[in-house]
């Protein structure tokens, strides 16, 4: 499914394993194993438009001129703490890739998200850059990151996501019209508490076993 900003990946492993990360059941070490494995199905869709050049070289056989990767090495930004499960399954496709890592907070007076931690590769404005975070849920969080982001160069960002909900991609495309968004699936609705319906928990705690 594909509406302007937002790129659903229904291949069936995708859904599957969805399936199992959903289950409250599937303990602390299969959760993070299975989001390592669709997080390396989910980097391959969005990864599909990376340039390519034809570089000469000789096969046992015969020399040719074959595709290889071409330009800046790919850029992975994780918002912690849940996007690093994200991240292993990214790095084993794109061993690699750069990495950055942003981390956000609650401000208690204003509400909103604070960044208390920004550490990223330098020329962000030369890197094709994947931001990736599980859950989209108000998308206020990952507006932050990408704003972050603009501010420190990066032009070709990518959002990718597990779980998106309605109002987070709408948030987020408002915002960043010029992000595509991937996602393994677009869920009903936010709870009132901010928890993506039916989603599948909070994958911070479901990745770390913090929560009992
Ligand atoms: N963050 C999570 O980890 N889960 C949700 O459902 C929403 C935000």
């Amino acid at each position: 499914m594909s509406s302007a900003n937002l790129t659903v990946v229904e291949h069936p492993l995708i859904q599957h394993k969805l399936t199992i990360l959903r289950d409250r059941e599937t303990p602390t070490a299969q959760f993070r194993q299975v989001m390592r494995e669709i997080a390396f199905v989910l980097g391959c869709e969005a990864t599909r438009d990376l340039a390519l050049r034809e570089i000469e070289i000789e096969t046992p056989l015969e020399r040719g001129l074959f595709p290889y990767l071409d330009g800046k090495k790919l850029c992975f930004i994780s918002i912690l703490r849940a996007g690093n499960g994200f991240l292993d399954g990214l790095l084993d496709l794109v061993p690699s890739a750069r990495v950055g890592h942003i981390g956000f907070e609650r401000d208690h007076e204003t509400l909103k998200p604070r960044n208390y931690y920004f550490k990223t590769p330098d020329q962000l404005e030369k890197r094709q850059v994947l931001l990736i975070d599980p859950m989209l849920a108000t998308g206020g969080t990952a507006i932050a990151a990408a704003n972050a982001l603009k501010e420190k160069g990066a032009q070709r960002i990518k959002f990718t996501c597990l779980v998106a909900a309605p109002e987070g991609v709408d948030a987020f495309s408002a915002a960043h019209p010029d992000i595509p968004i991937i996602a393994a699936a677009l869920d009903r609705e936010l709870n009132d508490k901010g928890y993506i319906m039916p989603g599948l928990g909070d994958a911070g705690d479901r990745i770390y076993g913090t929560k009992n």
